[in-house]
């Protein structure tokens, strides 16, 4: 890395000689004089971190040249004058670790607003600081921090979008300053009922992203099957949305999404729309405590089910099946999965 300066702007530059850099892999934080950056290089992490000479202001703008993956972190000077150094560096400056190996980094994010998803789940919406530039991959998941009780407690979440963009012409940017998360408030739920009592303005702290699905693994797919229970949507919402808008060699995408009532459906709505809209994609709710009325499907997640709702759509096609929910959920799918003989590399399962 190298570092450079006008009257009003350090910059930093980090070489990673990386091709397809992109913003999700870059991490920054200016907290008070502390740069963090943080650069993901396949399964490592490269740091720069320093307690800067000088202050600088909130706002901080993240350029980075994708093909030949020069990285600039670009930060606004408070008094216009001249930096003979760059800061103190810290202990962790200048390392290049395992991402496994280096600690989990938060911020504290504003919660800006709560809204009803259903009768027990909500959507929030937490706001970065100026200070930190962080796009959560799709496919993986935050954690979130909160003090309760007087002990520390971290639970993982998956960011989703606001909604699920119903128009391919048009590239669906979010914008980066937002993460919003859909969050089912348990009755005796430790961390869910305290964050259920967070109100409008106050901050809960935010970790980097984690998590091992690659977009890669959905680009290469003509089928995409995506089985999901309860909250085990969270996931497949970026997924989705990466699927039909970016991967042209796609010709299904199935959700597949168990729920115990008609009630406790996410997004029904918005999800019966996007398979009006697009042709490629097929919702089927199954519910396994329904009510009389209901004249969907009912059950479980079991072998008949997945036999029924997965099928290659020709004979040879190249498939993706994606599932996430409760642990003995998931396990039980890969099984009948792999017992119906979809292989290891054609199953994706999210997990912590
Ligand atoms: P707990 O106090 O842990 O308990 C919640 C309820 O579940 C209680 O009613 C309890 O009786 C019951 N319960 C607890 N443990 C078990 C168990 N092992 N088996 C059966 N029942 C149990 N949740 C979301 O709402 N949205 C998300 O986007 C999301 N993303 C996640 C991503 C990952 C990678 C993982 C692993 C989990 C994710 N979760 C998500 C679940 C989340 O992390 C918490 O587990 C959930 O919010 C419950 O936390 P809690 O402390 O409120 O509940
Ligand atoms: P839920 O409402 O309790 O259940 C949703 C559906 O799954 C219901 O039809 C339910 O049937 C079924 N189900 C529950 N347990 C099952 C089991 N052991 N075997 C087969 N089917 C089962 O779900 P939820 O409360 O929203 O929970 C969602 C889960 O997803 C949580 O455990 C959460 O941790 C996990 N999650 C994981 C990730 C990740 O990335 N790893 C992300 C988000 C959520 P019944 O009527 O039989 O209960």
């Amino acid at each position: 890395y190298d570092w450079f300066q006008t009257d009003s702007l350090i910059t930093i530059v980090i070489y990673t000689k990386q091709k397809d850099m992109n913003a999700e892999l870059v991490i920054v934080d200016c907290q008070d004089k502390r740069l963090r950056g943080e650069i993901i290089v396949d399964d490592h992490s490269y740091l720069v971190e320093v307690d800067l000479d000088h202050a600088v202001q909130e706002d901080v703008a993240v350029n980075i040249a994708e093909k030949v993956g020069k990285v600039e972190i670009i930060l606004k000077k408070k008094d216009n004058i001249l930096w003979k150094r760059l800061g103190q560096p810290l202990e962790s400056h200048n390392t290049f670790l395992k991402r496994t190996d280096r600690g989990l980094f938060y911020r504290k994010c504003k919660l800006v607003s709560k809204t009803e998803v259903t009768h027990d789940t909500k959507l929030l919406c937490l706001t970065l600081p100026r200070s930190t530039h962080l796009c959560v991959p799709t496919g993986q998941h935050i954690y979130l921090k909160q003090i309760i009780a007087g002990t520390e407690v971290v639970k993982p979440y998956t960011p989703v979008l606001p909604f699920l963009p119903l128009d391919f012409k048009e590239p669906f940017r979010h914008d980066s300053a937002h993460i919003y998360l859909m969050i089912k408030i348990y009755s005796c739920g430790m961390f869910t009922q305290a964050l259920d009592h967070l109100q409008i303005g106050d901050y809960i702290s935010v970790s980097n992203p984690e998590g091992n699905f690659k977009k890669s693994q959905v680009q290469t797919s003509e089928d995409l099957f995506l089985l999901a229970a309860g909250t085990g949507f969270t996931p497949m919402v970026k997924l989705l949305n990466f699927a039909l808008m970016e991967v042209s060699c796609l010709r299904t995408v199935k959700l597949i999404f168990f729920n115990k009532t008609e009630d406790d459906i996410l997004w029904r709505n918005q999800l019966e729309q996007l398979a009006l809209k697009d042709e490629r994609f097929e919702v089927q709710f199954i519910l396994s405590q329904p009510t009389k009325d209901w004249v969907g499907k009912q059950g479980k997640i079991s072998s008949s089910l997945l036999c029924e709702f997965v099928k290659r759509s020709r004979k040879d096609s190249k498939v993706l099946i994606c599932i996430c929910g409760p642990t003995p959920f998931t396990e039980q799918g890969i099984q009948y999965l792999k017992d119906l003989g979809y292989s290891q590399e054609e199953i994706h399962a999210f997990t912590a």
